[in-house]
């Protein structure tokens, strides 16, 4: 009895190695595969991926469209424009691109078309500590 225990013992070892070894060895293919496929990735900023249709990006601002409405500042969701007095006495918006979420509500209802989102990606925005950077326009 007690060598039946020891060989059924030994025996469930001996399977669980060499299934454990087979399990290793079914990655070998997909690792031999995956080095003569193309990398996933791209060797950014000298590469890039093609930006999608529909991509909401860097603001554009046409000052000589804008009426001075407000409307982009009032629908922002973050509170990322400011409407800024400007010489001539009008206000224009200045936006906080690091509120910004992207959700394109300013270019929605901006009924005049001077404020759009792009396909550009945004630029780093680089903060010195003595002087707080703000993407105006
Ligand atoms: S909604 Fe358009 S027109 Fe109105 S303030 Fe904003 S950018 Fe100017
Ligand atoms: S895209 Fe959205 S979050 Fe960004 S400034 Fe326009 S309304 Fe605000």
């Amino acid at each position: 009895m007690r060598m039946y225990l020891l060989f059924t013992g030994a025996l469930i070892l001996v399977l669980q190695i060499w299934i454990g070894d087979w399990m290793k060895l079914k990655i070998v293919p997909r690792l031999l595969k995956n080095l003569i496929k193309k990398p996933m990735t791209v060797r950014f900023p000298n590469e890039s991926i093609p930006i999608p249709e529909g991509y909401r990006g860097e603001h554009e601002y046409d000052k000589g469209k804008c009426i001075s409405c407000g409307l982009c500042a009032k629908v922002c969701p973050n509170r990322a424009i400011e409407m800024v007095q400007s010489e001539n006495g009008r206000k224009y918006p200045v936006i906080d691109i690091g509120k910004c979420c992207f959700c394109g509500l300013c270019q929605d209802v901006c009924h005049t078309g001077a404020l759009k989102l792009t396909k550009n990606l945004v630029s780093p925005i680089i903060v010195d500590s003595n002087k707080k950077e703000k993407s105006g326009m």
